[in-house]
């Protein structure tokens, strides 16, 4: 270590504290790392590696990147899975003489990330931290950039299995990106590998003593300003506080400038949202598309037209965590039935909403000291909207609007006071001047005019010395160099007066300063570094007394986020024809020709079918539904679980009429699942999640199986749907409202088994060999599934169309059994013949209109029927 150079026992010094992260070392216009973190970030980032002399006899591995772009790179870091510290020069190099003092400000991890450019607007940018102790679970989030917090408390659970369930449904209602873990959890293999593989969420397991009751009590009251546990909400949940308290040092261990942006929590209950697993919101799409991955195709791509990042963060929010509470979905289902039933009063809405910039970003950069003039004009923009916004609310009558209107502050002063002081065009950093305005400041301004004076004395030196010289192309210039200078050509070299100092030498002639120029430029640069000075000082304090207020801008960000969601539900609901639901606790599910609003919005061949749903605790509680393949029954059954979201988010629904029982959770098994990922088969697979959602599906639960027992032999698959058909249909067990898809004919018999069961089919028509898909869903079970139908309307060979016929009349005629004999070439002409003649017939038969024809027609068709033979 005595051999390193000094600016080198400064890097380890701040190695030293961070060392499993990549340590940015700022040196001038650099962010340097050096040794491993250097070769792992020219390999990630495909930078050049160098080497630099460090004292050592071995030049230490080297690779920067310019301060400046240090955001990208650090955007794909994170990405990556690194942690990123930040150390920087935290004196200026100018005025000190050796050694730039260095310091760590921030470690970056993927879940504390401030700046807008590093984050996805749409989506909130959450921290999760987890701990187990004897009084349950403890759980909290936080988005460090927005300053929304979390917390709540489960029960303890004996049961492991059931524990990693819930605890992995709780935490992705939020998709953390990072997650803190003490060591109870972190025991939890089987849960890690959840965090990692499904959320993609970096995973931290903190010491045993971060963890700690009595510590994480005085944190907690001294983050929200020495309030009690009880004040905030928090007594009696002592693992809730502990994981709040250990997160909170750790923000405050990576953050270092402090923790200001959290001042609120929000307690969450365990009734309060609808229970959606992970699988559920992929199979229905909530969120994207399965296939995909893609926006367009979910049901968000269709829900949403907010105007604001708060909407776009809210509404995909509210869609995560769907409303229990009847009374609440009423609050917001009675806002969008008064902005969907006076189009002008939307339309001002909208209008007001668009270009509210993201309050609660900028907000974040404020407070923490990084905003720029461009940030408070931003921020000063969409404050000034907020008055019309108001305004626009004083018209309305609907209980949450009014709430919100009242909740959001018209933040005159704050927009008043940005726009006084700071310039309508600010430049990006403090450094280059012109960001406060004139008039704002007299000292400012006299230091302005100072310069500007000198600016111009200097302009007239040019003129006078000419006169005085009689060299006319004499010129004054400026450079960083040798500051301002008098410039003679050659050509008048002899006329230059002896005052003149001669300073450098060009092709073309001499650069020259007078005492009385360089006079002059003391003053302008004088001048000018005090004017820098004098604005910044002005701006910090702008900045400062912004985020004093950060209260009020807050609570207005939150009402304009909800508001815009409501607007954009009102929109939705206008344009796409939806109807007002009623939500109660009836446990039905009654809807009149409903649609999928995906498919429908989604452009088709076709126009969409609408279909009706009759559910409830009693006589149909499962629903067993046959037909074709794509007759229509996973889009049936998805709508349906589609059409509860809408309603227990606030939203309209596409159907004519709608009743909807609250539902507590929903759960889906649907084929195709592309998870092949753990190596276990697709039956495998299939099976782990049936036997989930038996355990944890409950009366108030909404099931969707869609063709269960598919991926094994007949008996077997068509055994096992029987079985949790009864499983669930059985109140003592499950007893949960079911939806349930099957290409077993057999499972029909079971609606005159159970009480509770009613069998319906997606309606087809068949005409010969061709099949058309109704799309009606009716009563009853389909007497065909079709399936050779469907393979001739997919394009299979005619051949083999025909060669399926012949072994299903065979396996038909012997009861199963399957003719020993294959099919062989040679044979193909006698049976096409007798196969092609008798279809033939029977084409032409069925052809006939019988009612419509006269005796003698009758007699003539037969004749001709005779003779095909
Ligand atoms: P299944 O589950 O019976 O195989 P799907 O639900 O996958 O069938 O539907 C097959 C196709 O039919 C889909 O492409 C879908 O867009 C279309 N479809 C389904 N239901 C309707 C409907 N009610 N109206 C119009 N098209 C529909």
């Amino acid at each position: 270590m005595a051999d390193f150079s000094p600016m080198m026992k400064q890097y380890f010094e701040a190695k030293k504290e961070n060392p499993d992260s990549i340590l940015f070392f700022r040196l001038g216009d650099f962010y340097e790392m050096f040794f491993n973190d250097a070769k792992t970030v020219s390999r990630e980032l495909d930078l050049t590696l160098t080497g630099r002399d460090c004292g050592q006899g071995e030049r230490a591995p080297m690779c920067g990147i310019p301060f400046h772009s240090a955001e990208g790179y650090i955007t794909k870091l994170l990405a990556k899975g690194y942690r990123v510290t930040i150390c920087d020069q935290v004196e200026d190099p100018k005025t000190v003489k050796g050694l730039v003092k260095r310091e760590v400000v921030r470690v970056i991890t993927p879940g504390t990330v401030l700046e807008g450019s590093m984050l996805d607007e749409s989506r909130n940018n959450y921290i999760c931290s987890v701990c187990r102790g004897e009084e349950g679970v403890g759980l909290c989030f936080a988005d460090v950039s927005t300053g929304e917090l979390h917390a709540e408390q489960l029960e303890p659970m004996e049961d492991v299995r059931e524990l990693i369930r819930e605890l992995e449904n709780r935490i992705s209602r939020f998709s953390p990106k990072e997650l803190l873990t003490d060591e109870g959890i972190g025991e939890l293999s089987e849960l890690g590998a959840f965090f990692r593989d499904k959320l993609q969420a970096a995973v931290q397991r903190l010491d045993k003593e971060e963890y700690n009751l009595s510590r994480a009590g005085e944190t907690v009251s001294k983050q929200f300003g020495g309030r009690s546990l009880e004040d905030l909400g928090l007594s009696g949940r002592p693992m809730a506080v502990t994981a709040l308290g250990a997160l909170l040092v750790y923000l405050g261990r990576t953050q270092i400038t402090g923790l200001e942006r959290l001042r609120e929590i929000e307690l969450e209950s365990d009734s309060a949202y609808m229970t959606l697993d992970l699988n559920t919101v992929r199979n229905l799409e909530l969120i994207e598309t399965m296939r995909n991955k893609e926006r367009r195709g979910s049901l968000l791509w269709v829900l949403d037209r907010t105007k604001t990042p708060m909407g776009k963060r809210l509404i995909r929010a509210w869609l995560e965590r769907p409303l229990m509470s009847p009374a609440k979905i009423t609050l917001r289902l009675n806002a969008v039935e008064e902005l969907a039933g006076d189009r002008q009063l939307l339309d001002e809405l909208t209008e007001q909403l668009t270009g509210i910039h993201d309050l609660e970003r900028i907000m974040t950069r404020i407070v923490y000291g990084s905003a720029n003039g461009r940030d408070l004009r931003a921020l000063c923009a969409a404050l000034q909207k907020l008055p019309g916004l108001k305004r626009v609310l004083d018209r309305c009558q609907a209980t949450m609007l009014c709430g919100l209107n009242g909740q959001i502050d018209d933040l005159e002063d704050i927009s008043g006071l940005i726009d006084e002081a700071i310039d309508e065009n600010p430049p990006f950093t403090i450094r280059e001047g012109k960001l406060i305005k004139k008039g704002f400041s007299v000292e400012l301004d006299e230091i302005r005019s100072d310069m500007t004076g000198g600016q111009s004395l200097i302009a007239s030196v040019e003129m006078r010395e000419r006169e005085r010289t009689g060299i006319p192309k004499l010129k004054v210039g400026f450079n960083k160099v040798f500051g301002y200078y008098i410039e003679v050509t050659n050509s008048y070299k002899d006329l230059v007066p002896e005052d003149y100092i001669r300073k450098q030498t060009l092709t073309g002639g001499e650069r020259y300063i007078t005492p009385e120029l360089k006079e002059l430029e003391n003053r302008v640069l004088g001048a000018h570094d005090r004017s820098i000075e004098m604005e910044s000082r002005i701006f910090d304090g702008i900045r400062r007394q912004v985020a004093s207020e950060l209260d009020r801008v807050q609570q207005s960000a939150r009402a304009v986020a909800a508001l815009d969601v409501l607007a954009s539900f009102a929109m939705v609901s206008v344009k796409n024809d939806y109807t007002r639901p009623v939500v109660n606790l009836s446990g039905k599910i009654y809807l009149k020709d409903c649609r999928h609003p995906v498919v429908e919005a989604l452009p088709q061949d076709t126009p969409f079918v609408p279909n009706d749903v009759d559910m409830d605790m009693n006589d149909t509680r499962v629903a067993v539904i046959t037909g074709p393949n794509m007759a229509g029954k996973s889009t049936y059954m998805r709508q349906t679980a589609i059409i509860s979201i809408m309603a227990q988010i606030g939203c309209f629904v596409p159907a004519a009429v709608a009743e909807l029982g609250i539902v507590d959770s929903i759960y889906t098994r649907v084929g195709a699942s592309d998870d092949l990922s753990a190596g276990q088969s697709t039956f495998m697979i299939e099976m782990s999640e049936v036997a989930d959602i038996l355990r944890n599906a409950t009366q108030g639960s909404l099931i969707i199986f869609d063709e269960i027992g598919r991926g094994t032999s007949t008996f077997d698959g068509m055994s096992i749907a029987r079985a949790v058909l009864e499983f669930v249909h059985d109140p003592k067990l499950v007893g949960a409202k079911t939806l349930f898809a099957t290409h077993y004919h057999e499972l029909t018999e079971m609606e005159s088994l159970l009480p509770g069961v009613k069998n319906f089919n997606i309606a087809v028509k068949k005409r010969g060999d061709d099949i058309t898909f109704l799309r009606r869903i009716v009563r009853g079970g389909a007497d065909d599934s079709f399936g050779i139908e469907v393979a001739k309307l997919a394009g299979v060979p005619d051949k083999v169309i025909r060669r399926a016929k012949q072994v299903l009349g065979e396996l038909e005629n012997s009861g199963g059994e399957m003719s020993p004999r294959a099919f062989r070439d040679n044979e193909e002409p006698v049976q096409l013949t007798m196969d092609n003649t008798g279809s033939q017939v029977l084409q032409r038969l069925r052809e006939l209109d019988v009612n419509a024809m006269t005796p003698m027609q009758c007699m003539n068709a037969l004749f001709e029927l005779n003779s095909m033979l």
